[in-house]
């Protein structure tokens, strides 16, 4: 890529972010700018963004600084993650909750530890609760609508799901029950990657659930992993104009991380400048998205989060686990969760905050774009 690809792309983002470049506006009034910086940028654009070197990548994280602040604000949103179950049927060759991994002490929690721990998290100042398993249909659909009933008659948060690819009849019973939004990262944009990675599991079909998912009314998440073996810039440009065709709500964007007890267990992790490039150009493109700084971000650098609430993120998912299942839950090794308090280290995260000069949000943190915004629309999903 040439330095003149880098300079277009970079002048496309700051002539739509015009030139007064006001300071947080409300997201309700974000909303309806047109046209909104990303919209612009090609492929060949995002990978220009992606490619550059240390000096270049500071004028991109700037950019992406500058982009969260105007469309986003400062608050930041703290989603309280509980993660019920670590079965998995599915066989995912970076996972360490894969199938195949014997060595991995399973858990399940019941619907009532569940509502008990959410109940926990509300009190202690989460507005939003994510519901995360690995793909294990031992939980119903209607199991997981009573938690997500069970959450919302307690307490005034939105609740997440991140439970994996399901039947559109399924997903349509919690959405259903309360539901606001659901989470389920495509992971990499490059079908022949997905195939080899995912035994058994498409890109088409993971795509498939997602449009289920759109055409119910949750607010959807997606995301990709960064580093992961055979993946190059062109792929990851590929993920971020995929998050953008599919107008995700949010996205997660955090570095592959090894687990020794996975097929991918000898590779490299993902590199921390291309994971803080990748988040910050998904800001670019992606002007409305709630971004979280990701806990494997953080897991990888000591200041991960800080980092990547420099390069565009607006969340942070702190681990409300109990203790004695979240060292169960082990995707990758060293999860900076595992050092966290039982309330996911609220406390630690305010003062970080804090020191950036970024509040903590006192809302539900919904998707700032208009048809999240309209009354009806928020009517029936939950309150703000
Ligand atoms: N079963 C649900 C699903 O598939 O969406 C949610 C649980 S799954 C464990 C949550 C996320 O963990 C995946 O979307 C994947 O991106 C991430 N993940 C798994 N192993 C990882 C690794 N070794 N490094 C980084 N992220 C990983």
């Amino acid at each position: 890529m040439t330095e003149h690809n880098f300079a277009s792309a970079v002048k496309k983002v700051r002539d739509a972010l015009g030139p007064d470049c006001p300071e947080a506006r409300a997201p309700e009034v974000s909303a309806v700018t047109s046209p909104l910086p990303g919209e612009e940028l090609t492929e060949d654009d995002i990978v220009a963004l992606l490619d550059t070197g240390p000096q270049e990548q500071q004028t991109v994280f700037a950019l992406a600084d500058k982009v969260r602040k105007h469309f986003m604000g400062d608050a930041v949103h703290l989603r309280g993650i509980i993660e019920f179950s670590n079965y998995c049927v599915r066989n995912c060759l970076y996972c360490g909750l894969r199938r195949d991994n014997r060595r991995l002490l399973r858990y399940r929690m019941s619907i009532d530890e569940v509502l008990k721990v959410a109940a926990k998290a509300a009190a202690a100042g989460y507005r939003t609760i994510v519901l995360q398993s690995g793909d294990d249909f031992h939980y119903r659909a209607d199991d997981i609508a009573r938690m997500v009933e069970g959450i919302k008659r307690t307490a005034a948060v939105a609740v997440t799901l991140s439970v994996g690819e399901r039947s559109r009849k399924e997903y349509a019973v919690m959405r259903q029950a309360g539901a606001d939004r659901f989470l389920l990262k495509h992971e990499t944009a490059d079908p022949d990657l997905y195939r080899r990675l995912h035994p058994g599991m498409t890109l088409e079909g993971r795509l498939e659930c997602l449009a289920h998912l759109r055409d119910l009314g949750f607010q959807v998440g997606s995301g990709n992993i960064i580093g992961l073996p055979g993946q190059t810039v062109q792929t990851l440009a590929k993920d971020i104009m995929l998050l953008r065709t599919l107008d995700v709500e949010m996205a997660g964007i955090g570095p592959f991380i090894p687990h020794p007890d996975t097929p991918l267990a000898s590779c490299p992790p993902g590199d921390l400048a291309m994971s803080l490039k990748a988040l910050a150009v998904a800001r670019l493109a992606l002007p409305l998205a709630h971004l979280p700084a990701t806990t494997a971000l953080a897991t990888l650098h000591p200041d991960g989060r800080r980092m990547g609430l420099s390069c565009g993120a607006n969340v942070i998912m702190p681990n409300v686990t109990p203790l004695e299942f979240r060292r169960l839950y082990e995707i990758y090794p060293g999860s900076i969760a595992l050092r966290a308090p039982e309330d996911g280290g609220i406390a630690e995260i305010r003062t970080m905050l804090s020191s950036l000069g970024r509040p903590v949000s006192e809302t539900c943190g919904h998707s700032p774009k208009p048809e999240w915004a309209l009354p009806t629309r928020v009517a029936d999903i939950s309150a703000h």
